[in-house]
């Protein structure tokens, strides 16, 4: 089973890419760039790593951050992932940033930007996987902020497939971004927004993203289970869900494999991702297996995960059509 995940072609549709920045890199861009990093080597860095809860956790990737400066460490960022992506066999990705983490610390948007988009350029001739990028607002800033950074995206609109909404979901609810949102949607981009696990309010702001903003996925979204409307209207928009088990583990102590099948058996669109990869040592092959291992899901069930991340993708619909048959050959020859 391990290495059926591991050979299966798959996409990957929520990952943070301030999430992936490894200690080695961090120490490295450190060393670079005159930082002084509170810790000794890369394993105290990790040694230090203590989420129980989304707060604790944002605490730390924030502090993460400060490393990233230059355009070229943006890169080297963006770089790293999809190396690592492509070798676990993901061929296609959905790229967060989070701009507002690195203009307040006075690192120029197109900096920022023309880093990444530049490494996803290079991956897709260099390493064939392909990728979009997904510009995420942070939910505790304010919707001014949100929308000045959604104008400094304007000139850089076609390096963009849609916009997200991350951080810290406690007292910012999805309408707090209504205009921001509107807006994105009026230039051709996607939405999407987190509704992270466990959090206060969370059906309420559930039932915002599909009313109010009228997202065309949803982040995590886990708890809409506990609402058989929620439920249906997620279905009948055919919804996709980025469901990401080993960070659901760091909030409420289970992979969600229940939640998951759950969820399949429902018919809708849950998809397997990774969140923030580094943070919590687990990429994508990692998430499934983790997965696998805990909810003892059949091939089928995980080909179905896999094949609903193409399906719900933003991806054109050749380009689905494509992946998916590609996965359906994977599958065939499997079988024999
Ligand atoms: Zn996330």
């Amino acid at each position: 089973m391990r290495n059926f995940i591991e050979n299966m072609p798959k996409a990957e549709l929520h990952v943070h890419l301030e999430g992936t920045l490894e200690p080695e890199l961090s120490f490295s861009l450190a060393e670079k760039n005159g930082i002084s990093l509170p810790f000794e080597t890369p394993e105290a860095l990790i040694a230090a790593y203590d989420f129980h809860d989304l707060p604790s956790f944002l605490k730390i990737y924030y502090a993460g951050m400060s490393v990233l400066q230059e355009e070229s460490d943006f890169f080297d960022l963006t770089w790293a992932y999809l190396e690592k992506a492509a070798s676990q066999n993901i061929v296609y990705a959905e790229l967060f940033f989070d701009p507002q983490g690195h203009t307040t610390r006075g690192v120029a948007f197109e900096t920022v930007i023309t880093g990444i988009h530049n490494a996803q350029v290079a991956a897709q001739e260099k390493l064939g996987i392909k990728s979009k990028l997904i510009l995420c607002f942070l939910r505790d800033m304010s919707a001014d902020s949100a929308m000045e950074h959604l104008l400094m995206a304007k000139p850089y609109i076609d390096w963009l497939v849609g916009v997200g909404l991350d951080s810290d979901e406690y007292n910012n609810p999805p309408v707090k971004f209504k205009e921001v949102f509107a807006l994105a949607r009026k230039w051709g981009l996607k939405l999407t927004m987190h509704c992270d696990v466990n959090q206060k309010n969370t059906l309420e702001h559930i039932g915002q993203v599909l009313d109010d903003i009228q997202v065309d996925r949803i982040d995590h979204g886990v708890n809409a289970l506990e609402s058989d409307a929620l439920c249906n209207k997620i279905k009948a928009r055919q919804l996709g869900l980025t469901v990401c088990p080993v960070s659901n583990r760091f909030v409420v102590q289970s992979l969600t494999s229940q939640e998951i099948r759950t969820m399949l058996s429902k018919g809708m669109l849950a998809t397997i991702n990774s969140d923030d990869p580094a943070y919590f040592r687990a990429y994508l092959n990692e998430n499934f297996i983790a997965l696998q291992e805990e909810g003892n899901f059949t091939k089928d069930e995980i080909l179905t995960l896999a094949a609903n991340a193409f399906s719900v993708s933003w991806l054109t619909e050749p380009e689905k059509t494509d992946y998916l048959h590609k996965l359906s050959v994977f599958s065939d020859t499997r079988a024999e």
